[in-house]
């Protein structure tokens, strides 16, 4: 992947909260503001069932994908990509289940995500960065071309919808 997490809109050009400390503070804050939701709670959850069942739509689809696209694959992204939690998926993740991730997605020695295992990610999706599921790669997306008329992979128009929900559940949370 030669995509990083700035390259999805509102993204940010470095990786934060890489530190423990700094990690941890933001955990803090984040647990603080989203016990403070109040009125907005309810609003920002009927987001988030929306993104639950939107990455449910995906999943399969996804999965088809890479089932075609990545064993043969001599590029692989994951091995390359450099992702990380932004604010957005550290509320959502935290709101649907009470609780965070335990580190930044950081790199190993070698460059590769620290999630990805012999079978692909380890994270279920609603665990990864929005970005593993926001990113299709050139392969699959002139996959996805070729199928255009195939309702089952119509899973971009998808993964904008939840891109646009992840955008308003940020507003709100900023409004606390
Ligand atoms: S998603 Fe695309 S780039 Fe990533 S491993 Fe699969 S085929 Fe390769
Ligand atoms: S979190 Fe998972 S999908 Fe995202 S780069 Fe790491 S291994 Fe790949």
């Amino acid at each position: 992947m030669t995509t990083t997490a700035r390259d999805e809109p509102g993204g940010c050009w470095s990786v934060p909260w890489i530190h423990q400390p700094d990690w941890h503070e933001m955990l803090q804050c984040t647990g603080k503001n989203c016990a403070r939701l109040g009125g907005s709670r309810a609003e920002v959850m009927g987001h988030i069932d929306a993104i639950i069942m939107l990455y449910e739509e995906v999943e399969a689809p996804l999965s088809r994908l890479c089932e075609v696209t990545c064993p043969t694959c001599n590029d692989v992204c994951c091995l390359k990509a450099t992702v990380w939690y932004d604010q957005r998926d550290i509320i959502i993740y935290h709101l649907v289940t009470g609780l965070f991730p335990e580190h930044q997605i950081t790199r190993s020695a070698k460059g590769i995500c620290c999630n990805l295992g012999e079978n692909g990610c380890r994270l279920p999706r609603l665990q990864r960065p929005f970005i593993c599921t926001w990113y299709i790669c050139p392969e699959q997306t002139t996959m996805l071309k070729r199928e255009a008329g195939n309702p089952e992979v119509n899973i971009l128009e998808k993964i904008h919808q939840i891109k646009e929900l992840r955008k308003r559940i940020g507003t709100l949370y900023l409004q606390v």
